[in-house]
């Protein structure tokens, strides 16, 4: 029987009958994820992030941005200098604006800037931006990032919260990419975080996600 990757309950199953794809929410904690099965290769998932032209020149993307670090990050500034933006993608916008605001900041991207810079670092914020509902072990990926982090650091994440009901969710515009296999409640951020050591200290919206490393 499935379980839930985050919580290991149960789960219910729904599908899109139209594409054939098999979905699991926790009864649990929320937790929506695709069938692994219908994971696309990484072939195919890169060339779906080679369309993405998003740089420092789109004043949406940027002011998005802003508005995260502002939200997210700024409050906290006092105690981070050192940070790193996990999965900054295939132009390193974010990055970029933190330095700007005079952080120090490492990058690292599975498929744009694969050299493991963090390995040997520990860091006062990670951040990482839709990145998590591209992932099949979002635990195992937390765990990695909190052991990079230093006692009371931040990390902030962004990533979209999924609509409460199975057809609510299959006519969502953010499920429709077919790289975003993970969706995350509020609470399965609460499972999560208890079970890697870290605290939730902030919410936003309906896709921001400040925790703090006990
Ligand atoms: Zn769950």
């Amino acid at each position: 029987m499935k379980q839930c990757k985050i919580c290991n309950n149960e789960v219910s199953t729904f599908k899109d009958v139209k594409k054939d794809l098999i979905y699991y929410r926790c009864l649990s904690c929320g937790f929506v994820s695709l069938d692994d099965k219908f994971m696309v290769n990484q072939t195919e998932e890169k060339k779906k992030y080679d369309q993405h032209n998003n740089s420092l020149e789109n004043e949406g993307y940027v002011q998005m941005f802003e508005a995260f670090i502002d939200e997210a990050i700024a409050p906290y500034k006092q105690n981070i200098h050192k940070a790193l933006d996990f999965g900054s993608g295939p132009e390193p916008v974010l990055s970029k604006l933190l330095e700007f605001r005079g952080f120090e900041v490492d990058i690292y991207d599975f498929y744009y800037a694969p050299k493991k810079v963090y390995e040997s670092k520990k860091y006062d914020l990670i951040t990482s931006t839709e990145v998590f509902e591209h992932l099949s072990k979002p635990l195992d990926v937390l765990t990695l990032l909190v052991k990079h982090l230093n006692p009371q650091a931040y990390m902030a994440l962004m990533t979209k919260f999924p609509p409460k009901e199975d057809e609510e969710f299959l006519a969502w515009w953010y499920r429709r990419d077919p790289t975003h296999i993970s969706f995350f409640t509020p609470q399965s951020f609460e499972v999560m975080a208890d079970k890697v050591g870290l605290s939730v200290v902030k919410i936003i919206n309906d896709n921001i996600i400040v925790f703090q490393k006990n």
